[in-house]
């Protein structure tokens, strides 16, 4: 089964909001935070099992903060010419000590080396940690991901397709659909902003993503990032 995500009216009003509001509600959190950590630690405090709970919710909704923060600083976007190999390269060292204690291995195909690519560093990152993160949870046992390199041709133009294919549980169609929703999870503890936010910053830089996935086998997720061919770099009139 394979899906292309698609930007929906209800995708870009959430990443609006979330413009508007996560910083107001980060410095509040942090001064809630710290005084329920004062009362956990309070030996004579009758309700820790209460704020122990508070404790724990308020990591949550930490985590939710910011993982919507990437969305909600436009005036933090710089796009620069990078290549994107060291940006790759550096996102799988980040990973790797990790990865290996989860008993993963990552096999990399590169067709393609030093390609400059038009982009915000810091959200392509983040894409990248979404992506390599999902894939990691997907194999609980471990297994091997795998990353392609290479340049495709969609729609005459030409794009660099970073592959990332893990083999893990894979995705049943009828949630391959809601996949990229604001607050889709099939997870406990996920919070359903990964595959949203990634979508959105792709869009941002021209390019697309799409997801394959075979149920048992494995699920591939294509990062597509527009190249800059001779032709596209001038203006024809
Ligand atoms: P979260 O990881 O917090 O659940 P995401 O937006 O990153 O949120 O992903 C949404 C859902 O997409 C996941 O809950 C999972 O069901 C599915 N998913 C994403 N990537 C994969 C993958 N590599 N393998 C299997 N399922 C995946
Ligand atoms: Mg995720």
């Amino acid at each position: 089964t394979e899906r292309r995500l698609i930007q929906s009216e209800k995708l870009s009003l959430a990443g609006e909001m979330a413009a508007g509001v996560t910083h107001e509600i980060r410095n509040p959190l942090t001064v809630i935070s710290g005084f329920i950590q004062m009362m956990n630690e309070d030996p004579s405090n009758p309700y820790q099992s209460y704020t122990k709970v508070m404790q724990s919710e308020l990591k949550r909704i930490n985590l939710i903060i910011s993982e919507f923060l990437v969305l909600s600083k436009p005036q933090a976007i710089v796009y620069k010419k990078v290549l994107i190999d060291d940006l790759i390269k550096e996102t799988v060292f980040l990973f790797e000590s990790e990865l290996h204690l989860q008993n993963i291995q990552i096999d990399q195909h590169w067709e393609e080396q030093n390609i400059p690519i038009n982009c915000d560093e810091n959200q392509l990152k983040q894409v990248m940690l979404n992506v390599f993160k999902n894939a990691a949870e997907a194999m609980p046992e471990g297994g091997i991901i795998r990353l392609d390199v290479k340049k495709i041709i969609y729609h005459n133009a030409s794009y660099l397709s970073v592959s990332i294919s893990d083999s893990g549980k894979g995705i049943p169609p009828e949630i391959l659909q809601r996949i990229g929703e604001p607050f889709f999870s099939t997870k406990e503890n996920g919070t359903g902003l990964g595959m949203m936010i990634s979508n959105k910053i792709l869009q941002s830089h021209g390019g697309f993503i799409e997801i394959s996935s075979e149920l048992h086998i494995g699920t591939s997720i294509k990062i597509a990032l527009p190249l800059e061919t001779e032709e596209s770099s001038h203006t024809i009139l």
